[in-house]
């Protein structure tokens, strides 16, 4: 029988045995990115982290059986900034940056839906897009009001967080506390000051849609409404997993169970909340005006992006994680030494117990990547890498495109060791050295062993 997995609850605080709430369709949300730029190599880690609690759950309950909402935040000032600074619109722009995204993700070994979605069958993998859920969002927001929980004023459709006595009981603060220490300056529409904006009125100039009921002007959703009406959309009123970043706790996560609880009456919005601690670079902040601020493009520039997803996992998802080119040199010497064992072999062994078990603990990927370094036979390591994302290509696939990444012409490496091979015969070992300094210079290393040269071009 596979291992019970165990999740750290934020709702909770506790480690828990993982129970579906229906074993044979396990439901699980992650907040994506909002695409108005590049993304950068912190925004990348709950992407690899939930991609692979995505992985262990299709593993463990089966691939039809599992169904991960990840979802594209693609309206926010940011956005409505930088798309009318080019002149374009928001959809543009923001098709323009998930293209983007997803090159780049998927370099990082990340599913994407296409990878698992199967024609005629239920999706198990949606990225749904907050514009396209405009009218769920409304629904909701109508809910809400209907149910004393939302009041419109002045254009604004606001939550009235007093009108929920569980307010703060993911973030662990509770509403008496906040009211208490809330600053008396209010903006004037709002009851409460830590009333938040459900829907607000549209600058002008700024993408608008018709308003909830009650609102004659065109206006835009706030940001916490739409996690609420695409989770609903594609998992249902309650669902099993949902996952984010640290920062995301509150209001983010906070504001959405509200939303959600009010209007459909539940208890829970999940049962399961996980987050992922942050991500610093060589210990500091990331951030534009220290200059540390990477994107994966930078990653992907210089190392592969199995290296990169590597260097991520070594971490456990909630410890923070320090970003260093020393974590970096590591994972690549590591994914070396793992396709040197595993060769050209199958991925047809089954997942080693000793990688699978740490997984099931609260995801411990250190464990998990300690338990592979200890496998030395080559299938059972490729089926416990391939589990974590790693490994996908033979070793001679991935050599063929570190060459081809190279911009080496194997055709004159290849004469150049042929020309070494006939100055070795004749015991010309100046013209043999003079022929190896070249290849090194293209990047290229020679092997002399038992069964003629090799050679290979460093990842
Ligand atoms: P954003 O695009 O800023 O909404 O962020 C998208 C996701 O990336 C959210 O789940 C954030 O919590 C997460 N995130 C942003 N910055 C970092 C960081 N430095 N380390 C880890 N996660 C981050
Ligand atoms: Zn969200």
């Amino acid at each position: 029988m596979a291992p019970m997995l165990r999740l750290y609850n934020t709702l909770t605080r506790q480690r828990a045995p993982f129970v579906p709430i229906d074993p044979s369709h396990v439901r699980m949300y992650a907040c994506g990115p909002t695409v108005y730029d590049a993304a950068h190599i912190g925004n990348a880690r709950p992407i690899i982290v939930f991609d692979l609690l995505f992985r262990l759950l299709r593993h463990l309950y089966g691939d039809a059986h599992v169904t991960y909402a990840r979802n594209v935040t693609d309206v926010d000032d940011k956005i409505n900034a930088r798309a009318a600074e080019r002149g374009i619109t928001i959809r543009e722009l923001t098709d323009g940056t998930l293209a983007a995204f997803h090159t780049d993700i998927r370099a990082l070994g990340v599913l994407m839906p296409d990878d698992v979605n199967l024609a005629g069958a239920r999706p198990r993998f949606v990225e749904p897009r907050a514009t396209d859920h405009i009218a769920e969002m409304i629904t909701i927001i109508e809910g809400l009001v209907q149910a004393g929980h939302a009041y419109v004023a002045d254009g604004h459709v606001l939550f009235d967080v007093p009108s929920m006595p569980e307010y703060g009981g993911l973030s662990k603060r509770p509403l008496d506390e906040m009211e208490a220490g809330a600053r008396v300056e209010v903006a004037p529409y709002k009851r409460s000051q830590l009333d938040f904006v459900l829907w607000k009125p549209a600058k002008p100039g700024e993408p608008s849609w018709p308003s909830p009921s009650g609102i004659a002007e065109p206006g835009r959703p706030g940001w916490h409404i739409e996690c609420s009406a695409m989770s609903w959309k594609h998992l249902g009123r309650t669902f099993d997993i949902h996952a984010g970043g640290i920062d995301l706790i509150f209001p983010h996560h906070e504001n959405e169970v509200a939303q959600s609880r009010c209007c459909f009456g539940t208890d829970v919005m999940a049962n399961v909340w996980l987050h992922n601690g942050f991500l610093q670079v060589e210990g500091e902040k990331m951030s534009k005006s220290v200059g540390n601020f990477i994107t994966i493009r930078d990653v992907l520039k210089d190392w592969p992006g199995e290296v990169a997803r590597l260097a991520m996992l070594k971490t456990h998802y909630r410890q923070p994680i320090d970003w260093t080119l020393r974590g970096l040199e590591e994972a690549a010497r590591t994914l070396d030494r793992w396709y040197g064992i595993v060769g050209d072999v199958a991925a047809d062994a089954a997942i080693p117990a000793s990688v699978l078990e740490p997984l099931t603990d609260d995801l411990n990927t250190a464990s998990a990547l300690a338990e592979l370094h200890r496998l030395a036979d080559p299938a059972a390591l490729k089926a416990g890498a391939n589990l974590m994302g790693f490994l996908d290509q033979t070793k001679s696939a991935r050599d063929q495109g570190t060459i081809r990444a190279a911009g080496v012409d194997v055709a004159t490496v290849e004469a150049l060791i042929e020309a070494r091979r006939a100055a070795r015969g004749a015991k010309d070992w100046a013209a043999s050295d003079r022929v190896r300094d070249e290849l090194l210079a293209m990047g290229v290393t020679v092997k002399d062993g038992k069964d003629g040269t090799t050679w290979s071009v460093a990842p």
